[in-house]
């Protein structure tokens, strides 16, 4: 049994997570249509990552015995004007997706929701990593220029990152 306003707070972060990995897909796009296969396979992981965020959320719901209400998920943005540009909006892309898991927070503490709780504390920590590694690729761009040469090592060290994994350019 979940309170009704978290219900829906928790069925709407379901949207949220699949409208995530539909926008980091259409960076993949993005990517291969300008040559950075490496920064498309770097988006290609977070996509897939998003859905396994997405299913987090499905399986609590399912598992207290509630509904899911899927919900229409958008496509959210297509092109962006340049490389730094579309890095810029997936780390902006990530502080709206915390602003949303603290607000889910900010609910189950409201609604005295315990058990929600250890699955929201997961999210805030993931949120760090995910504005963490959206933003060094930022501040890398930002202090290295994006000229051919900077992109295409970007792109080969961002390209190292397997499905399943996290960042970097390590
Ligand atoms: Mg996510």
């Amino acid at each position: 049994m979940i309170n009704e306003k978290m219900l829906n707070a928790l069925n709407e972060q379901v949207k949220h997570e699949m409208e995530s990995a539909y926008l980091y897909l259409s960076m993949a796009n993005y990517f291969y249509s300008i040559n950075l296969p490496g920064m498309a396979s770097w988006m290609k992981a977070q996509a897939h990552e998003e859905q396994v965020h997405a299913m987090k959320f499905f399986k609590h719901i399912v598992e207290r015995n509630e509904e899911v209400k899927l919900q229409q998920i958008g496509l959210l943005a297509t092109k962006w004007d340049n490389v730094l540009a579309a890095w810029k909006a997936a780390y902006d892309h990530e502080l709206f997706i915390t602003g949303k898991i603290k607000d889910l927070m900010k609910l189950a503490l409201e609604t005295g929701d315990y058990s929600a709780m250890p699955l929201l504390n997961w999210f805030l920590d993931e949120q760090i990593e995910e504005e963490e590694q959206t933003l060094e690729v930022v501040n890398m761009l930002e202090m290295a220029g994006t000229s051919g040469g900077t992109l295409i090592l970007a792109d080969q060290g961002l390209g190292h990152r397997k499905p399943g994994e996290g960042s970097s350019f390590a």
